[in-house]
């Protein structure tokens, strides 16, 4: 009888190793398989046909195991050629950290984005000539290299300011030129990219327009460096994915920014995802920078937040500055006045590697 044991014991561990062999096998069919449904568009999920084949697995079953035991032996194999497609589509993606293990590093003038961290300041709309001169003589003297301001406004109100548009482009490139500061501004629309790309250094693609793939092909198309912002309900994946539309057109140069969630908080207008920040760092090589205003809605825990964003990672924050935040025509609530961007300047402590 002992020696039966051990026969059976030893037809077990061949069994064992049987499935094994088989569910090896499983993976490799899998693998080809999302190659395919990669090629074809389709979707690596397919909650129909596996229902069905447990449906199959079932009336198959011959016991002794109970259907109560079959069914979650296949759920969890179903699940894990999931993770398997899903692993295998993210390594591919050429955003990630598996195809370039150190920062990518893009130079916009005398700038490298991704080396030491950067401020970028200015208001949330150009509003004239004079509102954004006296932003940038104070951001210029306080060190900052890159400017920023809306002349093309994505208002959630049709009846709210739309930006001063072309005219922004102009008053835009003239004050930075005057103080030699970079500038970054947004795209709404693929028709203006173009034009935008004539007036300033950086595209900004903002966050209502993250999943907007044909403006993300066309920013790709130009080779300007482009600043990304996560949609306001924007998974970590579609964030990537979205820079993966703006890389897969040539366009390597891609700073994520990661500017709040919508979350059920109304203390702030946005929560900041800090835990975005160094999952992004992991996930990509290409620079991420918090932008803490439209995160917080609110001025008085800014500094707070872009201590937060800069140790957990960022490679930058974005703050916006108004010399009379009272009267901005947008974001009055954020926005930090010349003094105030002073102290919010001293409370984050860098050192001023681009001061010149
Ligand atoms: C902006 O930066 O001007 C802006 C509108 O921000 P977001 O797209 O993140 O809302
Ligand atoms: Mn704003």
């Amino acid at each position: 009888m002992k020696k039966r044991l051990e026969t059976l014991r030893h037809e077990i561990e061949r069994i064992n190793l049987e499935m094994l062999d088989l569910l090896c096998r499983r993976g490799e069919v899998v693998t080809e398989m999302r190659a395919l449904k990669n090629e074809l568009g389709i979707p690596l999920f397919s909650p129909e046909r596996e229902e069905r084949m447990l449906r199959e697995l079932v009336a198959a079953n011959r016991g002794p195991y109970p259907d109560t035991a079959i069914q979650p032996v296949f759920r969890e194999i179903f699940r894990a050629s999931l993770a398997v497609m899903e692993a295998q589509a993210e390594n591919e993606m050429r955003v990630s950290r598996g195809k370039r293990r150190e920062d990518l590093l893009i130079a916009i003038g005398n700038l490298v984005v991704g080396r030491e961290p950067i401020v970028v300041a200015g208001p949330c709309a150009i509003e004239s000539e004079e509102q954004l001169e006296a932003v940038a003589a104070h951001i210029k003297a306080a060190g900052v290299t890159m400017m920023r301001g809306g002349a093309f406004k994505p208002r959630s109100s049709p009846y709210a300011f739309q930006g001063l548009g072309d005219e922004g482009l102009v008053i835009l490139q003239r004050v930075a030129k005057r103080h030699g500061l970079l500038t970054v501004t947004e795209v709404t629309d693929t028709r203006s990219v173009d034009q935008v790309a004539r007036y300033a250094d950086v595209l900004q693609v903002g966050a209502r327009n993250m999943a907007n793939y044909e403006i993300l092909r066309e920013v790709g198309r130009t080779k300007r460096p482009v600043l990304l912002k996560r949609g306001m309900a924007a998974t970590i994946d579609e964030l990537l994915w979205a820079a993966e539309y703006i890389v897969l057109q040539g366009n390597e140069q891609v700073i994520l920014c990661e500017r709040g969630i919508r979350t059920f908080e109304r203390a702030t207008r946005n929560t900041l995802d800090i835990s975005a920040i160094p999952l992004l760092r992991q996930r990509t090589y290409l620079p991420v920078i918090a932008d803490v205003s439209h995160a917080a809605g609110r001025r008085d825990i800014l500094a707070a937040l872009a201590r937060a964003a800069l140790a957990a990672g960022a490679q930058g924050v974005m703050v916006e500055v108004h010399p009379d935040p009272p009267a901005a025509r947008s974001d009055a609530q954020q926005q930090l006045s010349l003094e105030q961007f002073t102290a919010f300047m001293s409370q984050i402590n860098l050192t001023r590697p681009h001061a010149d």
